[in-house]
């Protein structure tokens, strides 16, 4: 930082220790970088069991031990750690091809030591003493070196996090956070070593742990309890370059963020955009946008493939052949989903069961633990016609009602509709065949399924699923079909600049509009699909669906089109249908390639096992 110049120096090397707590702020940035470093160096070391401890006071975490049954050090090997660029892991740049250890730039003790102070206590693996060696080093400084009783392994105490740089130290966020960081890095670590064993405690209290384990899903069920473990279906698919394993989860569990789609390249849990991207791609229609499904998937990929050498902290890598990758795993994320039967079943949670009991009644729900419902029924609700919308006062209004006559005429011509035939090919999903038994409120069909099942379906749902698959397969189904009497709809100025562009989109589609001036707009043909027994509001209704969804959303505008009309020619909730018109209902579903979800991710049906019921009639 001096200002001499005058034939004085200016540019000086920096001394090591300033070095060391330059390099430090990149690999250590917060304490889960500790964490982090610290279980992958008790990981490489081949131990069997690892312990976690953080201890914490109220303004934060002071103190982070890790300790393991590992390889241990040798007293010379102890005090080399503390070394930049001391590794027993590389030892020329060709090894970082193949590397197969977590860590390989020797910089994490080293860099963690220059801005804390450390306590190594270490043995190695077959020792014949007692004793092992002890070091204390404090902001790069060896302080203290002795022998010590300890058992084979490791132990790493790390204290002072950041006393000598002030900045790093008041930039951290409150405890929780730190301690939701860690919690979030250690469920991945785990997830990706079921060899190891790990226990994890926060102030002395146990807070993740796992055993080895040669089954991933027992470790899943650890982490992530019972009932994530049970929504979940296997993935697996082998390709030359790359072998993919794993978990995923049926459309019924899923959450908000993408937290939970954990990804472990070659054993290293890592975050990849691009493959977190692609595993919520393989979901396709079955998942609202706005939600993310629970993935915990291992990617064994050729080494030569994968550069893990990006960033100090690892946490990111690049990879070559990156497009055939995420191709490859959204591929095998769609293809176990179409090999499963995906109807949710109705869970009655213990708890509730009780509480039922006592209250003398016995009802059921998802439980909301499981199958969060994805979106309130807000997009349904919204074709409701005015005399459907459910008022307070019929809340007890009878299941069963007749049908209009003029209500049956229409079901009948939206069901023709769907009929038409397609060329698709036959049923591939997995659901069963069903009788229906009646439909309920006007909404809900109610069907039996070959064993005792009950299996309840939203009939706006299942006909939105049924008309999108028409609408996106069959080009016959998008043709345009003359209005006998050209509609005109008027927009708002804002509107009739987005509606301009979209006009081509539209007329692909068999939507055929013309502007006509000042907001105005002729529409000539509506799909063939819709049938012509639309009125104008309905297209002015298709028109603002289009403009007020959200363009941010990653669905291309004919996408997004077919899911509007989808969603607006499908029969509505609160249509009354006959039992035969919802028998068609239920089999034009069976022939969807997609029957669990309407286009915007909804369930289409839910069921109660036979076992369920049994269980919830206390028969079992
Ligand atoms: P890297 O892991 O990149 O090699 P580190 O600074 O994390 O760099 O560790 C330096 C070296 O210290 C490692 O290569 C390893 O030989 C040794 N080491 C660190 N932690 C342990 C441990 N828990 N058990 C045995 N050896 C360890
Ligand atoms: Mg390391």
């Amino acid at each position: 930082m001096t200002q001499e110049w005058a034939g004085g120096r200016t540019i000086r090397v920096l001394d090591p220790a300033t070095v060391n707590q330059i390099a430090a702020g990149e690999v250590v940035e917060r304490p889960v970088s500790v964490v982090k470093e610290l279980v992958e160096n008790a990981i490489d070391a081949g131990a069997r069991t690892i312990r976690i401890d953080i201890t914490s006071v109220q303004g934060g975490i002071v103190a982070i031990r890790v300790t393991d049954d590992g390889c241990g050090m040798s007293p010379v090997d102890a005090e080399l750690v503390f070394t930049p660029h001391a590794t027993s892991k590389l030892t020329a740049i060709d090894d970082l091809f193949k590397i197969h250890t977590l860590g390989f730039r020797g910089e994490a003790l080293a860099s963690i030591a220059a801005v804390a102070k450390v306590t190594l206590v270490t043995k190695p693996r077959g020792s014949t003493t007692v004793a092992g060696t002890r070091l204390v080093v404090i902001g790069g400084v060896q302080k203290e070196k002795g022998e010590t009783g300890v058992p084979e392994g490791t132990s790493v105490l790390v204290e002072e996090l950041f006393f000598n740089t002030p900045a790093r130290k008041k930039f951290q966020k409150n405890l929780n956070t730190e301690l939701a960081r860690i919690h979030g890095i250690l469920e991945g670590i785990f997830l990706a070593n079921p060899q190891v064993s790990f226990r994890f405690y926060h102030n002395n209290r146990e807070q993740l742990v796992t055993d080895r384990t040669t089954q991933p899903l027992d470790s899943i069920a650890r982490i992530f309890g019972n009932e994530c473990a049970r929504e979940l279906i296997p993935v697996s698919s082998d390709l030359p370059f790359m072998r993919i394993s794993g978990f995923i989860s049926r459309p019924a569990l899923s959450r908000k963020d993408h937290d939970r789609i954990l990804i472990a390249i070659n054993d290293r849990y890592v975050s990849t955009a691009a493959v977190t991207a692609a595993v919520k791609e393989g979901y396709g229609t079955l998942l609202p946008r706005d939600r993310f499904p629970v993935a915990f998937l291992s990617l064994a990929i050729d080494t030569r493939l994968v550069d893990v050498n990006v960033h100090p902290t690892k946490k990111q890598v690049r990879l070559s052949k990156e497009k055939e990758i995420v191709e490859a795993v959204r591929e095998a994320v769609h293809s176990a989903l179409s090999k499963n039967d995906l109807i949710p079943e109705v869970v009655v949670p213990r708890q509730q069961n009780r509480e039922l009991e006592s209250a003398g009644i016995a009802s059921a729900r998802t439980s909301s633990g499981v199958a969060e419902p994805a979106v309130p029924y807000g997009a349904g609700a919204r074709g409701l016609p005015a005399s459907a919308t459910p008022d307070p006062g019929a809340a007890i209004a009878p299941a069963l009602t007749e049908p209009t006559h003029t209500g049956t005429v229409l079901t009948d011509h939206r069901l023709r509709q769907t009929e038409l035939a397609s060329g698709v090919p036959p049923v591939t999903a997995a659901v069963p065949s069903m009788e229906v038994i009646g439909q309920v409120g006007g909404i809900y069909i109610l069907a039996a399924a070959a064993d005792g099942e009950l299996i309840i379906i939203d009939q706006h749902a299942a006909h939105e699923r049924i008309f999108y698959e028409q609408v996106s397969r069959s080009m016959t189904a998008r043709h345009a079909q003359e209005l006998l009497v050209p509609a005109i709809i008027h927009r708002p100025l804002k509107d009739a600049a987005i509606l301009r562009e979209l006009i081509p989109v539209l007329a692909e589609e068999g939507v055929v509009i013309e502007e006509f001036g000042s907001g105005s707009f002729l529409v000539r043909a509506v799909p063939a699909v819709m049938g012509t027994c639309e009125g104008p509001e309905m297209i002015d209704d298709l028109v603002s669906d289009l403009m007020s969804s959200d363009p941010t959303r990653p669905v291309s505008d004919r996408e997004r089109i077919t899911r509007i009309i989808s969603c607006r020619s499908a029969i509505k909730a609160g249509t009354v249908c006959t039992r035969e018109q919802c028998q068609r209902i239920v089999n034009q579903l069976r022939a969807t390639q997609s029957p669990f979800t309407c286009p915007h991710g909804r369930p289409t049906m839910v069921r109660f096992s036979r076992a369920k019921l049994d269980e919830m009639f206390k028969r079992t």
